[in-house]
């Protein structure tokens, strides 16, 4: 969040004359410091100053546009800013943008207020100017409206900041693919060329045996020195510590396969990938002798993204997902098996391995079993835990031929009766509105098994997501009806399919 930055614009005209403009800028400086000074925003604002002609409209456009460290733009209209003078601006706009319809005074200052006072200060109309030409433009933004000093409006801001800063870093996103799509999966599968058009990441293939060249050269040392680093960092029996046992065999080739794995990344400067059971490499040269879901959950914690048996799509929503969480606790999931019990009938979330330890309750365990699925049955480590209880929301992302569709769905984190035979991480959650609708729900919308979920992010951040991405979202919550959704998808279909420049 340090290296972005996000810019404020006010509108204003010259009709006032230049004192006006001096005061208006005066106000903007005033209220953008105090916007930093906040504490409550994750990005630092940048006041650019007033735009008061469509030249200087387009310029300051063309800047946000070319300026790498900007991640969004504010515009404010301080005074009636004649929206005409905006088209060439937005036209050229490729960053999000937020308006907010503010004003620098709270309250009217009723025993002052003359003619200059309410010329100077009328966003009340400038702001719904400018939201007019944005609406017949089809621009698409965030509207925050409420005083710049509230708790609230902040908020608001904070999120769509937050939202920003995924998306810009999903701009240069490169995600690898070890291996192809599990076998005739369909869902995890997708469109690579429109996704990287729509939603900005770069999906790459690359050969494991290109991953194995990284492996070959991994040293003994760094191996040594990474296992010292799990015994520390995670509850374990003493017995894999004993270097004479396999499974201080196995989680010392796990460390192996987390250095190689972090080495091509790094090496590649992606930021997400995926793996599939069925290609660990050949036996006859450098191999991954267990799948690697110890260093893939070690990996999702350190915040690349993450999908399995091919899943590039939840790769790089996960990706996005850790980096608008900030640490408030996000995971790759599977929808996994049901848990039929009335009113708290809940779905158990886990996978073969790979769920990332920041929703953790408690410290894991590090353990290893045998593992009897992949290419490659064998002892595998892994991190053990069950998820911390509380709400969340998980998310995902589908093609639908000419269209992506973002399915978003509120869930209560319950607490699990004990799992002593399940020797994997997992999250028992309650799909809102309850099991039968939300699972109802998020199955017509098509949504996947795989999912990505956070503690820390509401359908709010959904929202500016799929508002900044141009694409759909549908939200199950609370409120949710099967009737009321089915229709929603209904005319969801009609309108992509009337406006072709969201397919
Ligand atoms: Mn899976």
């Amino acid at each position: 969040m340090n290296n972005y930055k996000v810019w404020f614009v006010t509108g204003a005209q010259l009709l006032y004359g230049g004192d006006a403009v001096i005061a208006v800028d005066a106000h903007s400086t005033e209220m953008v410091a105090g916007l930093n000074a906040s504490g409550k925003l994750p990005v630092e604002v940048v006041y650019k100053g007033t735009a008061n002609s469509s030249k200087e409209v387009e310029a300051v456009m063309k800047a946000a546009n070319n300026d790498e460290t900007c991640i969004g733009i504010i515009t404010w209209m301080h005074t009636f800013s004649p929206a005409k003078m905006w088209i060439h601006g937005l036209q050229q706009l490729k960053k999000p943008l937020l308006h907010l319809h503010t004003q620098y005074n709270r309250e009217i200052p009723w025993d002052t207020m003359d003619m200059d006072f309410m010329n100077l200060n009328q966003s009340a109309h400038g702001d719904r100017e400018f939201g007019h030409i944005c609406t017949r433009m089809r621009i698409r933004r965030k509207v925050v409206v409420g005083h710049w000093q509230d708790e609230e409006t902040q908020r608001k801001i904070a999120v769509w900041m937050r939202v920003c800063a995924g998306w810009a870093d999903a701009q240069d996103m490169l995600i690898l693919r070890f291996g192809d799509q599990m076998n005739n999966v369909a869902v995890t599968d997708g469109d690579k060329v429109e996704a990287e058009q729509r939603l900005g990441y770069h999906v790459d293939y690359c050969p494991v045996s290109e991953l194995m060249t990284y492996h070959a050269q991994v040293k003994d040392e760094e191996v040594d020195a990474l296992v010292a680093t799990y015994f520390q960092s995670y509850d374990h029996d003493a017995e894999l510590e004993d270097p004479s046992t396999e499974a201080y065999r196995k989680v010392w080739n796990s460390a192996k396969a987390e250095l190689a794995l972090r080495a091509i990344l790094k090496a590649k400067g992606a930021k997400g990938f995926t793996t599939n059971f069925d290609d660990l490499g050949q036996t006859d040269g450098s191999f991954f002798d267990q799948i690697p879901g110890l260093a893939s959950q070690r990996l999702m914690a350190e915040g690349y993204g993450f999908g399995a048996e091919g899943d590039w799509k939840s790769a790089a929503l996960y990706r996005t997902v850790w980096v608008m969480s900030q640490g408030t606790g996000c995971s790759f999931l599977e929808d996994y098996t049901l848990n039929f019990d009335g009113a708290n009938s809940s779905i158990l979330q886990a996978h073969m391995l790979e769920v990332c330890p920041l929703i953790a309750a408690a410290r894991p365990r590090l353990e290893v079993h045998f593992l009897g699925i992949g290419i490659r049955k064998s002892q595998t480590a892994r991190l053990v835990f069950t998820s911390k209880t509380g709400t969340g929301c998980t998310a995902t992302v589908i093609d639908l031929g000419n269209r992506f569709r973002l399915i978003v769905n509120d869930v209560e984190c319950i607490e699990p009766k004990p799992l002593p035979k399940l020797p994997v991480a997992s999250a028992l959650w309650i799909p809102m509105p309850n099991f039968e609708v939300g699972a109802g729900a998020w199955i017509l919308a098509g949504g996947t098994h795989h999912s990505c979920f956070s503690y820390g992010l509401s359908a709010e951040y959904w929202e500016d997501y799929a508002e900044i991405a141009g694409i759909e979202m549908v939200h199950i919550n609370r409120h949710t009806t099967i009737s009321e959704f089915k229709k929603e998808l209904r005319m969801n279909e009609v309108y992509y399919m009337l406006n072709k420049a969201l397919c």
